[in-house]
């Protein structure tokens, strides 16, 4: 039976860490702040930013909420950014997304200072990921690598297969694996012999939103398999894009849903502030 990635330990350490880190840059005069902006009032998105306030609480960064009502226009969006770029107190800037129709997303994610773009979604960010340079990674991809990394997962040379492309967790992700000297491949909805692809992997990232989408016929026997899909249910539980109950038998390692990447999304938007702070 596989061995079970506890990622809600894993983040809880890595938030205690940064606790440390934060005490440290306020007794030197910083006090970390993370502006957080709401458009408009999908349940979800006040859940993930209620969620990320607490975190902030937590680990000792001001957060600052801007709640703006849902049929706010691009112009004023924009205006706020702008305020939040120049302003010295602010070290990072978070617009929840989605955003709603009358805004071009864009257009806001490009506003942002690269600097203060602790969600990593900036195209200098993504280009800097690619190219190698420092940078701002997305935090999903950066917690499913720190996972991987503090449960000593050897990398170099393993053939790893990410399944999903999309621009805020499959290729980013594979970037990362990349840097470690991994030999990855990107597998997507038009590939052919995804099963045979999935079997080759020793590591398996499943990143499609589609419930219990990888099957233990999919996986190499004792592979790792990180499930990144947060997927509701018809009677409200979460599920993840692999079929957990038939994977646990064939993986030798393996992160649950709940508990295991969605934790270290919030744990590595932390670091990315404390990171913006200390610059
Ligand atoms: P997305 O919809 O943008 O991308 C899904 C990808 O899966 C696409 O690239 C598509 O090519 C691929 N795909 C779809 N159907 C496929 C099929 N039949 N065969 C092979 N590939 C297929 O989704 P996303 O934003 O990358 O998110 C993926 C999942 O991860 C979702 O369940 C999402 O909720 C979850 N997610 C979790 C976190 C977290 O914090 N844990 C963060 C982001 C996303």
């Amino acid at each position: 039976q596989a061995k079970i990635i506890d990622g809600k330990a894993i983040a809880r350490d890595i938030k205690e860490e940064l606790r440390v880190e934060v005490e440290r840059l306020k007794a030197n005069g910083t006090v970390p702040t993370l502006a957080v902006v709401l458009v408009g009032g999908d349940p979800a998105s006040a859940v993930y930013v209620k969620n990320k306030k607490a975190a902030c609480a937590h680990v000792g960064i001001r957060s600052l909420s801007y709640e703006l009502p849902a049929d706010t226009t691009e112009a004023s969006l924009l205006e706020l950014v702008e305020e939040l770029n120049s302003r010295q107190d602010v070290h990072g800037i978070l617009v929840q997304l989605p955003l709603p129709v009358q805004i071009d997303e864009d257009k806001v994610l490009m506003a942002i200072r690269p600097e203060k773009d602790v969600d990593g979604f900036h195209p200098m960010n993504v280009g800097n990921l690619s190219i190698g340079r420092p940078g701002f990674v997305s935090c999903t991809p950066a917690g499913i690598l720190e996972l991987l990394k503090r449960t000593g997962i050897q990398l170099k040379g393993k053939k790893c297969v990410i399944v999903g492309r999309s621009n805020i967790v499959g290729k980013p992700v594979a970037m990362l694996l990349l840097r470690e000297h991994a030999t990855v491949t990107i597998c997507h909805s038009r590939t052919e012999d995804l099963p045979g692809e999935c079997r080759q992997a020793d590591v398996l990232v499943a990143a499609v939103g589609i419930p219990n989408f990888i099957k233990g016929s999919h996986v190499k026997p004792g592979a790792v398999v990180i499930d990144v899909g947060i997927n509701r249910l018809a009677d409200g539980k979460l599920c993840g894009d692999v079929d957990y109950v038939e994977c646990l038998e064939v993986a030798g390692h393996i992160t649950p849903v709940p508990g295991g990447v969605g934790p270290m999304t919030i744990a590595m938007l932390m670091k990315n502030c404390v990171e913006a702070a200390s610059k």
